[in-house]
């Protein structure tokens, strides 16, 4: 497994230091949330009233708190005692499934009856998640891809708009790629760690949308034994052929079980009571943050109440002591109101955050005129983003003292010179 820690991003000054829970489950140091979560026991039958439930959440939240933060600064380990049932990833699995009968895992809040899929919401799923494919992404961020790749999974769908969509081919097509079980997606995680991936990197289309499939896999992590059916099950989607990354599985083993930092990758138009299962269970946080607080989200992306939602899930984020980076996508014609709004806010509530100030933005999807679905309504951003665009969204970065340099230039996907 490669080490993540011995990269010389880490070194530079935006990011010395940075990260380090994020970086000592990647490097195996430390087990992740998720692990440290079952030995939380919690006192409430799971069959219990959903009230009771989350009732339970709040309380326990701190005493996983608290244990997590022994461990982060080593006065503790995984306890040795067997782990009790049920636990909080217990709690935190039935509560997911509890909000998919009502589902309110995003700030849509469609409160549509997902198990039985008879009416939809925004996202236009039912329970089943579909995975488009999987891999080793060699084209992140160099601190998650580092060397062996981050451990992306694709899920299809999503309940944004955008109608310049980077991965329209998967957020607007639900029935993209395969319908997976809990225990096939638990068995794509467990590959790509044990092929030497630093992450579990969960993205989109949207992820939020597939709380429960998720949460469900995660509780299967730490007892996961793939059996032949289950690789059987989980390889035809897989776009990098598994052999050629070797198997080390008890050499990516914390305390014999599997570990792999988990990482949310979204667009953060999640609902407060999805926050509170994701602080459990994420390790670090990979936060879209697109738009300004104008008419720009309706407009591109049919998204009301993108700007206080997005705002406020960072916020909880940064308070709660989470390692997460900010991605913001530079697009033409959208320098002032989106880019500057955006970096103003960061550089006013969270001065220390990473952010990658992406350059890649490419005409695709509705605002591709030599696509089918093009709009002419999107005549604005038809075309890549300009040199002195980006000169001046980097502008604005350097004068806000955002941190975007280590993880903005280390690739330049347009080769444009700033
Ligand atoms: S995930 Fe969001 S968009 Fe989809 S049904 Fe639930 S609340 Fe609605």
């Amino acid at each position: 497994m490669g080490d993540l820690s011995s990269l010389r991003i880490w070194r530079e000054p935006d990011l010395e230091g940075r990260m380090p829970w994020y970086r000592a489950v990647a490097d195996n140091h430390r087990p992740a949330k998720f692990r440290i979560a079952r030995y939380v026991p919690v006192a409430v039958a799971l069959d219990a009233p959903e009230e009771a439930l989350w009732r339970e959440l709040e309380a326990k939240t701190p005493v996983f708190l608290d244990l997590w933060r022994r461990i982060r600064k080593r006065e503790a380990d995984l306890p040795a005692a067997r782990k009790p049932t049920p636990n909080l990833v217990d709690l935190c699995r039935e509560l997911a499934y509890r909000m998919l009968a009502h589902c309110n895992f995003c700030r849509y809040d469609c409160q549509v009856d997902r198990t039985q899929g008879a009416k939809f919401g925004t996202c236009k799923l039912a329970h089943e998640s579909r995975v488009s494919t999987y891999f080793h992404h060699l084209g992140e961020e160099l601190v998650y891809r580092g060397r062996m790749g981050s451990g992306t999974i694709f899920f299809t769908s999503c309940n944004m708009r955008c109608a310049f969509c980077q991965n329209g081919d998967i957020s607007t097509d639900k029935d993209n790629g395969r319908a997976v079980s809990p225990r096939t997606l638990a068995t794509m995680a467990w590959l790509l760690r044990v092929e030497g991936c630093h992450n579990v990197n969960w993205v989109g289309g949207e992820v939020t949308i597939h709380l429960h499939t998720i949460v469900d896999a995660i509780a299967l992590l730490d007892e996961l034994r793939p059996t032949e059916e289950d690789l059987a099950a989980a390889l035809p989607a897989k776009a990098d052929y598994y052999l050629r990354f070797g198997v080390d599985a008890e050499g990516t083993y914390y305390r014999g079980a599997f570990n792999a930092p988990m990482l949310w990758n979204s667009n953060f138009f999640m609902s407060a009571p999805a926050m509170k299962i994701l602080r459990i269970l994420m390790d670090v946080w990979l936060p879209d943050f697109k738009f300004g607080p104008g008419r720009c989200a309706p407009l591109l992306s049919k998204t009301p109440f993108y700007w206080e939602t997005v705002t406020e899930n960072l916020r909880l984020v940064h308070e709660w002591g989470e390692e997460f980076t900010i991605r913001h996508l530079v697009m033409p014609n959208h320098v002032e109101c989106c880019t500057a709004p955006v970096l103003k806010w960061v550089a006013e509530n969270m001065p220390d955050a990473p952010v990658n100030i992406m350059d890649q933005y490419h005409p695709d999807n509705f605002c591709d005129p030599g696509n089918p679905k093009f709009n002419s309504k999107y005549q604005d951003l038809t075309r890549r983003i300009t040199r002195d665009e980006l000169r001046q969204a980097f502008r604005y970065g350097r004068e806000l003292g955002i941190r975007f340099e280590s993880l903005s230039c280390e690739k330049n996907s347009t080769g444009l010179r700033v």
